[in-house]
């Protein structure tokens, strides 16, 4: 089946750090990869770049459509887009995944949209082409929303999360038309890996912990390395909880300088908790970049603060996560 997966034009990006992190989709290149693995011709587009809807609606003619809605302040773009898509097209099959349409689908419920996807696309999308092209109802897929003429109703959860291990590894080469384009802060192109998924925390502002029920979800050394080994110079790695298990931090850390793979430059997100109590984890890091970013949350500088948000961690915590980052030569973002 021909599929069309598409990145929106975020349009408005006067909020948040759309202008410095202008990246890759990499969820759509785990959904494609899985995609042709099921025997499935997925085309990604970027609609942030180049040539618009219309052109690519037209060349690839697909029976499916997937458009990734990953952030709240996109909802109103990827509404638009849905309509051009069903004006475009009146049968294609539309489907609307990424993070904000699984974890809050309501601004979504529209006549141009079909089904959104509320579980990991790299299952679900698959599962959604084969039934489609079998000719059965998407009403038999799981971990879908779906339009039926008394509105969007859930069809049955999946149930076990799926090891990550068995996610293959992005399709990056169908997004290299536009690598020259991706950039993060100051470094370009930029390339994103995702070594694991999810959270076990519970801060109250955070809908990470939501989406995947608290567990966490790591991929195995050797798929990590590989996957660093496979990408550029310029490395953001979209974890939200980088370094949470010391003992396989610390193996991949050794694994890529065995191999020889070093990076220009290396941004992760992490806890100051979790930094705050390995300080070794930073040592065994530090020359696998030659600079090297931290991301860290900073919600408040008081613990009465923090335990608002249920960060679970005293300021101390964030003060010493810095002196050990700065102590070590890491740029605190
Ligand atoms: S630690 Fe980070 S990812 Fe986890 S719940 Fe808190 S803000 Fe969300």
């Amino acid at each position: 089946m021909k599929i069309l997966l598409i990145r929106p034009d975020p349009g408005n990006e006067r909020f948040g750090l759309g202008p410095f992190f202008r990246m890759e989709p990499l969820g759509l290149e785990y959904v494609a990869q899985a995609l042709i693995a099921a025997g499935h011709e997925p085309l990604i587009v970027d609609l942030r770049f180049g040539r618009g809807l219309k052109y690519w609606m037209r060349k690839h003619r697909p029976a499916l459509v997937g458009i990734s809605c990953m952030h709240a302040l996109e909802y109103d773009q990827v509404v638009e887009l849905a309509t051009q898509v069903r004006r475009l097209s009146p049968s294609v099959f539309l489907l609307v995944g990424g993070h904000a349409a699984a974890v809050y689908p309501k601004p979504l419920e529209i006549e141009a949209i079909d089904a959104l996807c509320l579980d990991d696309g790299e299952e679900v999308a698959p599962a959604l082409a084969q039934a489609l092209a079998a000719g059965r109802s998407p009403a038999s897929v799981p971990a879908l929303r779906i339009r039926t003429p008394d509105g969007f109703v859930n069809t049955e959860p999946r149930g076990e999360r799926t090891c990550l291990d068995l996610v293959p590894l992005p399709a990056r080469g169908l997004v290299e038309r536009y690598r020259r384009r991706y950039h993060c802060l100051i470094f370009k192109p930029a390339w994103v890996i995702e070594t694991s998924r999810g959270c076990p925390y519970r801060c109250s502002f955070c809908s990470v912990w939501q989406l995947n029920e608290r567990t966490f979800r790591e991929r195995s050394v050797a798929a990590v390395v590989d996957d660093f080994a496979a990408c550029g110079p310029h490395v953001f790695v979209a974890d939200d909880l980088f370094w949470y298990h010391p003992a396989r931090s610390r193996e991949i850390a050794r694994a890529l300088k065995r191999r020889g793979v070093r990076k220009r430059w290396l941004l992760v997100q992490s806890r100051c908790d979790l930094v705050a109590s390995q300080p070794e984890l930073l040592e065994e890091w530090r020359d696998v970049a030659q600079d090297f970013d931290i991301f860290f949350g900073m919600e408040s500088a008081s613990d009465d603060g923090l335990e608002g948000v249920a960060k679970d961690a005293p300021v101390e915590a964030t003060v010493k996560a810095i002196e050990l980052a700065r102590a070590h030569r890491y740029g605190v973002v």
